[in-house]
């Protein structure tokens, strides 16, 4: 039998929390967390509950694996999150230390890779896994928000 817990395993969780978030009438961005294939942070975009553009998906994910770990850096951890980060959360990152960064959809225009922001020497990067799940989800959430307005 294969390993279940691979890339598509947590990121069927981070499209949870996402879904979570489109119910909520927020932008639907999920993470989770992983360190040694257990799952110790997840968390859904909460910019309109919060009223704060920074309650981002990744930026509670942070706060809450490092308090799940008692300690700020996130050096064995991986980050699973439906939409490639943006500057102010791959700075975050930044100063996590986390190992790996694995993202769903590409953000040509916000993302942190066309922004060129700078990631930990130590992170590794990696895209695509359910991009196209998570850029439907998107794609729904902004199509029912038109219609509304
Ligand atoms: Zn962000």
């Amino acid at each position: 039998m294969e390993n279940m817990f691979d890339d598509t395993y947590f990121m069927k969780k981070a499209l949870q929390e996402a879904e979570v978030a489109f119910e909520k009438g927020e932008i639907p961005v999920g993470a989770v967390i992983v360190v040694d294939n257990r799952i110790i942070a997840r968390s859904h975009n909460l910019t309109e509950l919060l009223n704060d553009v920074t309650a981002h998906a990744e930026m509670q994910a942070i706060t809450a694996a490092s308090n799940f770990l008692g300690g700020k850096y996130l050096k064995d951890c991986t980050l699973y999150v439906t939409l490639e980060p943006c500057q102010m959360c791959a700075g975050a990152l930044y100063w996590s230390q986390i190992s790996k960064i694995v993202y769903g959809a590409r953000d040509e225009e916000r993302g942190c890779i066309n922004m060129k922001t700078k990631l930990h020497p130590k992170t590794i990067i990696e895209g695509g896994v359910l991009a196209d799940d998570a850029s439907q989800l998107l794609k729904r959430f902004f199509i029912e928000k038109r219609n509304l307005n």
